[in-house]
């Protein structure tokens, strides 16, 4: 490798924020950067060749080191995931993804990393504080405290970042934490159970408008409420964060809260077609609300996202329906 350009660590690389971080600092041409997935690299989300592009699993501590040799920075986006179906249901994967930050916050410290980021989620924040009459300000980041999380994944992300929080102050390692509220757009996954509720909002559509169904199946009475934050503000607001002197979380998440059926609404009108919703109401639900509230991030980075839901959606919904065109794939009927 150059001896003038730096390293750069990006983890989860095949997979959506790790990818689209890639592309943005290859685009830059000024770092290398080293790409690292557990999967196979033809089974990433992107993949780029003037990237050196490594399989391993992070959970193991000589993969770490191995990743972190030579690298000035690093961006954690590694983690066994999936939207609200997902982490329902599987605590422990999801708890067991503490072995990949600790890890690599190991490995990171004897390689003599510069600054570390960590990818956490809304999900730490305090499930009492996440009721109805408190959405219309939005999660502060001081509502992680006194901590109950999101059971599982949440408890994950709140133990990761007071790991990241103790390396810094404890051994010198910069590490920067960002609050991650739903992130969507291209190259991520919409189907198999790990999407998110804007890329299966985009897919339920695609298929109807396909198949000529009249219908749609979402789950819950479809009232509960979130943001949605486009990729490209995600990476934007990452980027801020990761090279300022913010040392304590942030939110990086959009403020604009919708209901689920008014996502769906959206989808509908960008195939000008309506559908009748068929609300499921066993299904994984997770909080009743959540939003961002963007005083702090705004105060201390003077950043905000710029990228409407429309938009972002718009965007999502094209790659979404380019991908399925080129695909077999069949809409459950209890789904
Ligand atoms: P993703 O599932 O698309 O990407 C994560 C990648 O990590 C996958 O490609 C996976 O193969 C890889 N990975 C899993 N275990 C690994 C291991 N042991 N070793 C190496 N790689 C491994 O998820 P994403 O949406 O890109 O999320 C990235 C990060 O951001 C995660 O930490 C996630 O918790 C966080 N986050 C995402 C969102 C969101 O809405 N997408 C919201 C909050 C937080």
């Amino acid at each position: 490798m150059s001896e003038s350009k730096k390293t750069i660590l990006v983890t989860g690389a095949g997979g959506f924020i790790g990818g689209h971080m890639v592309k943005h600092l290859l685009s830059k041409g000024e770092y290398l950067i080293r790409a690292v997935d557990i999967k196979n690299i033809d089974e990433w989300h992107q993949k780029f060749d003037n990237a050196e592009n490594i399989s391993l699993d992070l959970s193991l501590l000589d993969s770490c080191q191995k990743a972190c040799n030579g690298v000035s920075d690093v961006f954690n986006f590694a983690c066994d995931m999936g939207g609200m179906g997902f982490i329902e249901r599987f605590k422990a994967k999801c708890m067991l993804s503490v072995l990949i930050n600790t890890h690599l916050l190991m490995a990171a410290k004897e390689a003599g990393v510069c600054r570390y980021f960590y990818a956490s989620s809304a999900c730490v924040y305090a499930q009492n504080k996440q009721c109805t009459t408190q959405l219309s300000a939005g999660l502060k980041e001081e509502d992680a405290y006194p901590a109950m999380p999101e059971d599982g994944y949440g408890w994950e992300k709140l133990f990761s970042e007071r790991m990241c929080r103790h390396f810094r102050e404890d051994f010198g390692l910069e590490t920067r934490i960002a609050r991650y509220h739903n992130i969507y757009g291209p190259n991520g996954t919409w189907c198999g159970g790990r999407e998110k509720a804007p890329a299966a909002m985009c897919r339920k559509v695609i298929s109807a408008q396909k198949t000529g169904g009249n219908k749609m199946n979402i789950w819950g009475d479809g009232e509960q409420t979130r943001s949605f934050t486009y990729i490209d503000d995600c990476i934007d607001g990452t980027l801020t964060l990761m090279y300022s002197d913010v040392t304590e979380p942030l939110n990086i998440g959009s403020s604009e809260m919708v209901t689920i059926n008014h996502l769906a609404r959206l989808c509908e009108g960008f195939a000008g077609i309506e559908l009748e919703l068929n609300h499921l109401l066993d299904k994984p639900l997770g909080v009743r609300g959540r939003s961002s509230n963007n005083e702090k991030v705004k105060e201390s980075l003077n950043w905000l996202p710029g990228i409407s839901l429309a938009e972002g959606m718009k965007k999502t919904y094209e790659w979404i329906k380019e991908e399925m065109k080129n695909s077999d794939f069949q809409e459950d009927p209890e789904d």
